[in-house]
């Protein structure tokens, strides 16, 4: 039986970048070695290195004024890295509170200067993206959380940030959607969601925002280090970052960033309307809100919700237990899921009849 892999993270790949990453384990461009034992100087791996930088600004018309970093850590570590290399202990960043990820970004920019949390949208779990709220002048970066991997919730559109630098955790939409990415000062994707595999956070930053706080920055910590010597200033996770680049060529030969959105649409689209018709189950994100990429519903009866699990996982169906912060179903849609998948799911929620 095929398996159908909804997991929210690490997620599914596409096939083609299976195979491709398969094979260069064994044999990595008819070396005679394997992409594991070769030294990330050779030149096979700088060219690795420099064409999924080349990709990663190709997909989103970034100019030279950006670097592309391939970092360790996962999205964990920008949490306060970003606060690091950022914030003057005087000085003060806004956040906009959307989830369990947000809150974790939050917790650590204390040690780094001041925080203002803008507006939370925790008193409703999280079920919606809070827009009321104004950024203070004087604030030097506001930071938000794109896509809410455990809710559902997604930013339709980004705000607008005159003069506090815009930073953002992509981690779970990042290549998922066209957007203006030059309002952007700096944005950060652990790459197990949407791009590769574990073991790599992709890093965007805008070279002219560092270089302004007056603290002395451990040498792996400062994105300066690593925008010098291209990622490679230690051994990078060579593996994962290859597992990427076959993915930016697979999303490259989409289309683009505009094909992968129509898809991504389609597959949403497809989800929420049988979410939608079904009276079995409803949504559980704020319609205006939700996610292409993490789809949160609930069993309107808690046993047929327990049942409908059963029918799912009888039928191939994995990962698609909701988050237990949120119950009920979590189905994550990421670009590498075909249609087909969405479909057969939809086909099961047409097909689920409970005693
Ligand atoms: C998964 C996730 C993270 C955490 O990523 P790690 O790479 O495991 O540190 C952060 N932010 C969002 C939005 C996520 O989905």
């Amino acid at each position: 039986m095929k398996i159908h892999n909804f997991s929210a993270g690490p997620a599914i790949l596409p096939q083609v970048v299976l195979k491709e990453a398969a094979q260069a384990v064994e044999n990595f461009e008819n070396l005679g070695l394997s992409i594991l034992e070769v030294s990330h100087r050779s030149k096979e791996i700088v060219s690795v290195m420099n064409e999924a930088q080349t990709l990663v600004k190709e997909l989103l018309h970034l100019g030279d004024d950006y670097k592309v970093l391939f970092l360790t850590g996962g999205a964990s570590t920008q949490f306060f890295t970003i606060a690091m290399n950022l914030l003057n202990p005087e000085e003060t960043a806004c956040y906009v509170d959307t989830g369990a990820w947000s809150t974790k970004a939050i917790k650590e920019v204390h040690n780094f200067g001041k925080v203002n949390v803008l507006a939370s949208s925790k008193a409703s779990n999280y079920n919606y993206i809070p827009k009321d709220w104004l950024v203070p002048a004087n604030t030097k970066y506001l930071h938000i959380t794109s896509n809410n991997t455990i809710y559902g919730t997604q930013y339709k559109t980004y705000p607008k940030s005159d003069k506090a630098i815009l930073v953002a955790d992509m981690s779970s939409d990042i290549f998922s959607h066209t957007f203006d990415a030059t309002q952007f000062g700096l944005i950060y994707a652990g790459a197990q969601k949407n791009l590769g595999p574990a073991g790599t956070t992709l890093v965007i930053v805008k070279k002219d925002i560092l270089g302004q706080v007056t603290r002395e920055i451990p040498t792996m910590l400062d994105y300066r280090t690593h925008i010098k010597k291209d990622s490679s200033f230690n051994t990078p996770p060579v593996y994962p970052i290859y597992v990427c680049l076959l993915t930016l060529r697979w999303l490259q030969g989409q289309g683009g960033l505009k094909a992968v959105e129509a898809n991504n649409r389609k597959k949403a689209d497809l989800l929420y309307r049988e979410i939608d018709r079904n009276p079995f189950f409803k949504g559980v994100a704020a319609v205006e809100d939700r996610s292409s990429m993490n789809v949160t519903f609930v069993a309107n009866n808690e046993a047929h919700g327990a049942a409908f699990l059963e029918y799912c996982t009888a039928n191939g169906i994995s990962g698609i237990k909701g988050h237990r912060s949120v119950g009920g179903f979590r189905a994550s849609i990421y670009n590498a899921m075909p249609l087909e998948s969405v479909a057969y799911l939809v086909d099961l929620m047409k097909n689920f009849k409970p005693e």
